[in-house]
């Protein structure tokens, strides 16, 4: 399998709970490696934008005043597979569904405020690592 990047993110609610550190521990765990991090705070056109895709969607609305409610870490992460391998560490959107050993079975505190965003395709990783990133910023 290739080594691939994909683009994370670590939502208010783990923010706001100083749940950081465990949340990349889990990443490091599987083996990915965070090639470039950084904190911010979104607005709420960014995090429109970013979130675009779900425009129709009845959430959208919620999900994007969620976003820019607290501060978010937005991080690079490489590896063998590492879109998918993310996308497993992660767990389910609903933690109610997650896996027992996910991040978002551990500390996610609904559908919504689930703690991770993950890149769910290399087209998508491609265009959200560019949103948050410049080549510069990826330091591998
Ligand atoms: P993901 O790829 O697992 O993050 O899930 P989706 O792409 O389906 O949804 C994007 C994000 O929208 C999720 O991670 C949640 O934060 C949010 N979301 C999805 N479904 C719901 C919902 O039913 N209610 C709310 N409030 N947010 C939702």
């Amino acid at each position: 399998m290739a080594t691939e990047r994909t683009l994370s993110i670590i939502k208010p609610d783990a923010t706001k709970r100083n749940l950081t550190g465990k949340v990349v521990a889990k990443f490091e765990e599987a083996g990915l490696r965070v090639v470039a991090s950084k904190r911010i705070q979104l607005s709420t056109a960014q995090a429109g934008e970013f979130y675009a895709e779900h425009k129709e969607r009845p959430f959208y609305a919620e999900l994007v005043s969620f976003m820019v409610s607290e501060p978010v870490v937005v991080q690079v992460l490489e590896g063998e597979g590492a879109i998918a391998k993310n996308r497993e560490v992660m767990g389910a959107t609903d933690p109610a569904q997650a896996a027992d050993g996910t991040i978002r079975k551990e500390f996610a505190l609904s559908k919504g405020e689930n703690s991770v965003h993950g890149s769910d395709s290399p087209e998508a990783a491609a265009r959200e690592i560019a949103f948050f990133f410049s080549g510069l910023e990826l330091v591998g």
